[in-house]
């Protein structure tokens, strides 16, 4: 048998195929978000990788490191306005000062250091970002994010405590595994809490995730093709 062949039709074709199944995906479900933004992960590819999405009229992109965003987007912001920037990994928290100039929203909070960190930064008068509790649904050893049982009392620790404006939660569910559970115990921790939004939903599983009520999809390898740089 000839094994399929995948034609890389390039990220602006690949762009309107997933906004068309995210679209499908909305109308096939019981109860959607009020709406699914798609954050189109970036990371490890070059800004001409980058520019046909942007030219494509898309706005809302993801990055996992704070030094790669440094040296790729200021130049794209010069070029396209209204671009909003998603940190969707790890944040250190002596990067928070950078990370508050680059990002308009974050998808990693998942530690008190962090949220001190952050509370310090905006009282100093930077930018409030826009904030994502992660929780590692899969209890994973290597995975950033606060236990589910834990989920709730960080919440209100960075809400009370902190005075910082939470807006959901965001997850990662373990590889090769059904995500379902994951996106469900999500979606429940988000409703008891409150919480309007849910980061949740990659290349493999957005569509379960919109079922799920996924606000905002981190959508990488679907549209910018297979990531060449290994990431540390
Ligand atoms: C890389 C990454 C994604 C995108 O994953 P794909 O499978 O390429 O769509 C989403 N979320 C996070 C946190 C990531 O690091």
């Amino acid at each position: 048998m000839t094994p399929d062949i995948e034609i890389d039709r390039g990220p602006a074709a690949n762009l309107q195929t997933i906004l068309a199944r995210i679209d499908a995906a909305r109308k096939a479900a019981v109860a959607p978000a009020p709406k699914t933004i798609l954050v189109a992960i970036s990371k490890s590819h070059e800004a001409e990788r980058i520019l046909p999405v942007l030219e494509a009229g898309h706005r809302v992109f993801g990055e996992n490191r704070v030094q790669e965003a440094r040296a790729k987007w200021p130049a794209l912001r010069e070029r396209f306005a209204d671009i909003e920037l998603h940190l969707v990994g790890p944040l250190q928290s002596n990067k928070v000062r950078e990370a508050l100039e680059l990002f308009d929203t974050i998808h990693s909070l998942d530690r008190p250091k962090l949220a001190e960190a952050l509370a310090a930064e905006i009282a100093r008068g930077a930018r409030a970002p826009k904030l994502f509790i992660q929780v590692n649904t899969g209890v994973e050893p290597q995975k950033a994010g606060v236990a589910p049982q834990d989920a709730s009392e960080f919440v209100r620790h960075c809400r009370d405590a902190l005075g910082l404006a939470v807006a959901g939660l965001t997850c990662i569910p373990p590889v090769a595994e059904n995500p379902v559970p994951h996106f469900a115990l999500l979606q429940k921790l988000a409703r008891e809490n409150g919480l309007a939004h849910l980061s949740m939903g990659m290349s493999d599983d957005f569509e379960t995730a919109i079922r799920f009520g996924a606000s905002h999809v981190r959508i990488g390898t679907a549209i910018f093709g297979t990531r060449v740089t290994v990431q540390p």
